[in-house]
């Protein structure tokens, strides 16, 4: 049994992030199996090294522990590019031009992303059937259509749910996919990386990882993680979506809230199992 916790060095972790490394943390330990580290630090314009190191302080301050070296994504851009040419010959993806701003004027108004599906609103296809430019600012898009077409006639692909949300096994309704999700960006044009979507389902085959602990903010993802894997080929671990911690108003917890930060707790003389017991465990 392998879990892993993967955070982004994008600001301080806080209650949310340590109730999610704790719960894989013992998920392993009592299961006799490995916790893993893995620095989700995909994108340099968000990510700063200061953050990375409190990611190691904080956690080992939890007392946690992983085995050395762990996985970054930053390192990885090879294993990505591989995974993202598979889908190219397989004719599933296509370079897209857009800027934010033409999507949002594609759509008639602005939208908030987060009113829309997990990546925000379903791109329009302004660039599924354009010509190929050798524009290397390009994104690049998975065309959905054409992908649930390699699927053949399957319809719904499953995985199995070990948390809160719907324990046992989940199906994903790969033409809802068409109208909810639409074409994702597989590469993003702004990090000139592979974007989260492609890195995690390959990151999560390539480290073996039989059992995904993260947020529920994520479920709506898992369709499309799904999705990926049937595509690549790639092994389906078990996945378990945890409740998410909130403020004092009942909001989710963001990196913004610094009044959180486990490093504020510590800080103010709490211990590991203050955080805990804050958190509910
Ligand atoms: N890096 C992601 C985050 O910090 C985690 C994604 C995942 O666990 O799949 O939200």
């Amino acid at each position: 049994m392998i879990t892993r916790f993967a955070p982004s060095p994008t600001g301080p972790l806080h209650l949310g992030h340590a109730y999610s490394a704790i719960i894989g943390h013992d998920r392993a330990r009592a299961a006799g199996g490995t916790f893993l580290l893995r620095i989700e630090d995909g994108d340099p314009l968000r990510c700063k090294p200061p953050w990375d190191a409190q990611i190691f302080e904080d956690l080992h301050w939890l007392g946690l522990n992983w085995p050395e070296p762990v996985f970054r994504v930053s390192e990885r851009r090879e294993i990505y590019d591989q995974a993202l040419d598979r889908l190219t010959a397989l004719g599933l993806t296509y370079p897209c031009h857009c800027s934010r701003r033409d999507i949002a004027l594609a759509h008639g108004a602005p939208q908030a992303d987060d009113h829309a599906g997990p990546d925000g609103p379903v791109y329009a296809g302004t660039c599924r059937h354009g010509i190929t430019s050798g524009d290397t600012a390009a994104a690049v898009r998975l065309d959905m259509a054409a992908a649930l077409r390699h699927l053949g006639d399957q319809t719904q692909l499953s995985y199995y749910e070990t948390g809160p949300y719907g324990s046992g096994l989940q199906w994903v309704d790969l033409n809802r996919l068409l109208t909810t999700v639409g074409d994702i960006v597989l590469f993003r044009r702004d990090t000139g990386m592979a974007a989260y979507h492609l890195t995690v389902v390959v990151d999560d085959a390539a480290q073996g990882v039989t059992e995904a602990v993260r947020g529920a903010d994520l479920i709506a993802a898992t369709g499309i993680h799904r999705l990926l894997q049937a595509l690549l080929d790639l092994p389906t671990p078990e996945y378990h979506h945890h409740q998410l911690i909130c403020d004092d108003n009942g909001t989710r917890l963001a990196k913004r809230h610094d009044a959180k930060a486990i490093a504020k707790f510590r800080a103010e003389g709490a211990t590991p199992g203050d955080i805990r017991r804050r958190v509910g465990l």
